[in-house]
């Protein structure tokens, strides 16, 4: 037993993205919290670009801030561009991105969990845990620590077992500059019998400013955004980046970009069999663009400012393994990279993850029921998919400590929610990030309407406080009412709810016609002329989305005991059986979203389930 014990409710391990989310939800529901960390300096580093959001990712960060996290108004602060991606397409798919001054968002998201009411923060590396039966009972740290807890969340990220590639030179850590945490993997493997596997990613170099030529490369301004993030722009007492416009750059490799690839290969861990972690497709490594796109001659990179007091860019785009020598020779044969100096090499880093299918829609291990996972420890990547899963999991270890029923967010109601449907349903042989294409009900779940899907669920539960509430209502009654009269007022015999729908979802820089109950010159009313546009725009298809959701939620009824025997159901393949078996879905909906498991299996299910109860189905459908 360690000298020195302390009792908390909730025990979170882990600063990053993941970890700060989940501490911050926690302590928000009044579970008294700590959070553990390696490296207070490093609490919610970026790992890797100095930017939040983005495709699907932005979404994520605006429902975050609707149900009352940190990060959406932590980016705003800290925000040095702003742009709204695929804004030339229709609104479902806009998705807000900032590139971020690296240090001003360290800064002020620990400043924030210092500030938490209920929430201590606690510079220490976690080691093992206490247990009794199937339950967490505390966790201990490397300075011989016990915190004795009622629920515990592990945030990781990529640190477990931890090892960095620079060639084929390779060394344990948990990002550069930090070290790997190597008895954590052993107690959550050895000690408490959770399946781990192994997954890569990497990062690019950094480069000086003062070395590049930007004159030989395009500019990409930022745009001048109504809003940003936040639905609470109000809610900021923490530093703020002074600059809100920096540029970033774009140029192309070159053909002799991809040649000195090709000469390199014998160097590369990635094509040596030295990285036996498996790495995302969808942000593969430079040297996998050159050899599995070979048809592309060159690739667009992205020279993004780390921040506003640094000279460092972020070169996204041409993530390598390789070792420093290629780097510099890579970047020399591309213009405006001719004399640059590399102040941070890339690198590749393998971590150990556990399979998520091991994981409840609360985040909870099965066979530890309150033992929540968060993060990259999850096979995702990204900051917003960690930041998402965090939140989840602090809300529900808060709500296992004071004797409460888990929360799940719903397909239907939120991309986090797809993830985490996702992540625990399917098997993941790559790290997960999320795409709007991965929501089949991607009309609804709009980064416009995050405040509108999520608030009241969030004020429901305690994670979004009164006042943030009432502003949200006071915005929501204000858009209902006028919507109701814009149904039925005309101008020139056409109604301002079919003029509005009219215009496809394009918001005008200035409208053509009257807009009675509306002052542009008001913020909140231009909002709720934006909300009116879009919501008109996909009226119809959302009614038919909202009658699939109906169809959802029906077999979202039928639970599934957790000691349901697949065995005994004659007609099952023996494929869907064992993956029914080892997944073991809560209900229904989820057991049909298995790979591989039919709808007729489906029907097979539901008649045996019959015969243990019947799900009742208001008259609603619901
Ligand atoms: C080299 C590199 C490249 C990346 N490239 C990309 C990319 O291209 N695209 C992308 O989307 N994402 C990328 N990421 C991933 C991105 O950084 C993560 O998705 C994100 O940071 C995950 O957040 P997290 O909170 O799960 O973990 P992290 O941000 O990794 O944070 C983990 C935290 O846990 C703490 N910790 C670990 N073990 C212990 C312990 N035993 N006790 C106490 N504290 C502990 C660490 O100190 C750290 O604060 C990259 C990461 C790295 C390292």
């Amino acid at each position: 037993m360690s000298s020195i014990q302390y009792n908390y409710d909730v025990v979170v391990i882990g600063g990053g993205h993941a970890g700060c989310e989940a501490a911050l939800a926690s302590a928000r529901l009044g579970a008294r919290t700590l959070l553990l960390t390696i490296n207070m300096d490093h609490i919610a580093q970026m790992s890797c670009n100095p930017a939040v959001g983005g495709i699907a990712k932005g979404q994520v960060v605006r429902e975050i801030d609707a149900l009352g996290g940190g990060m959406g108004r932590i980016t705003d602060a800290a925000s040095i561009q702003f742009r709204m991606l695929n804004s030339g397409k229709g609104p479902a798919v806009w998705s807000p991105r900032s590139q971020c001054d690296k240090v001003c968002y360290q800064k002020a998201m620990k400043f924030e969990l210092e500030k938490a009411e209920n929430l201590i923060i606690h510079q220490a590396e976690a080691s093992g845990f206490l247990t009794g039966g199937d339950k967490i009972c505390g966790v201990t740290t490397t300075f011989n620590e016990t915190f004795k807890c009622k629920s515990a969340v592990v945030a990781a990220g990529t640190f477990l077992s931890g090892k960095l590639h620079y060639g084929l030179l390779n060394y344990p850590g948990g990002r550069a500059g930090d070290p790997p945490s190597c008895r954590m993997s052993e107690s959550l493997g050895a000690q408490l019998g959770i399946r781990l596997g192994r997954l890569k990613t990497g990062t690019p170099p950094r480069v000086l400013a003062k070395t590049i030529n930007f004159g030989k490369m395009i500019v990409q301004e930022s745009d001048s955004p109504d809003e940003y993030f936040s639905y609470f722009p109000e809610d900021r007492a923490f530093p703020r980046a002074v600059k809100r416009d920096m540029p970033c750059h774009l140029v192309k490799s070159t053909l002799a970009t991809s040649e000195i690839i090709r000469n390199n290969l014998d160097k590369s861990p990635l094509y040596q069999g030295v990285i036996s972690g498996i790495g995302t497709r969808y942000c593969p490594s430079f040297e996998d663009k050159v050899i599995r796109f070979p048809h592309h001659e060159t690739h667009l990179l992205y020279l993004e400012p780390e921040g506003e007091f640094t000279g460092e860019y972020y070169i996204n785009g041409i993530s390598t393994s390789l070792p420093p020598e290629v780097q510099v020779q890579m970047l020399h044969s591309i213009p405006g990279l001719e004399n640059a100096v590399i102040s941070r090499y890339a690198y590749a880093i393998e971590y150990d993850f556990v399979h998520p299918d091991q994981l409840s829609r609360s985040l909870a291990v099965k066979k530890w029921p309150n033992l929540f996972l968060a993060g990259q420890i999850n096979g995702t990547s990204g900051y917003e998919e960690a930041a998402g899963q965090g939140l989840v999991a602090g809300l529900n270890s808060a709500r296992f400590a004071n004797g409460l029923e888990p929360v799940e967010l719903g397909r239907e109601t939120s991309y986090i929610g797809v993830m985490i449907d996702d992540l625990v349903t399917k098997e993941i042989v790559e790290p997960y990030r999320l795409f709007t294409s991965r929501a089949e009900y991607r009309l609804m779940l709009r980064q416009d309407n995050a405040d509108i899907r999520l608030c009241p669920l969030a004020h429901s539960i305690g994670l979004l406080p009164s006042a943030k509430f009432a502003k949200f209502t006071g915005y929501f009654n204000r858009l209902k009412e006028i919507e109701q009269k814009f149904r039925t007022e005309k101008h020139e015999n056409q109604t301002i709810h079919g003029r509005l729908k009219a215009l496809g979802g394009v918001v005008p820089s200035k409208m053509d016609f009257p807009l009675p109950y509306l002052d542009l010159s008001s913020q909140e009313d231009r909002r709720i002329l934006r909300q009116l546009i879009i919501s008109a725009h996909y009226e119809g298809y959302i009614e038919r989305e909202l009658r699939s959701v109906k169809n959802l939620q029906k077999l979202e009824l039928w639970k599934i005991p957790k000691d349901f025997n697949y065995d005994a159901i004659t007609g099952l393949r023996n494929e869907s059986r064992l993956k029914l078996s080892k997944i073991l879905p809560g209900t229904l909906a989820q057991a049909s979203r298995i790979d591989g498991v039919t709808p007729a299996e489906i029907s097979l299910l539901q008649v045996h389930l019959k015969r243990i109860f019947q799900p009742t189905i208001h008259a609603s459908g619901k």
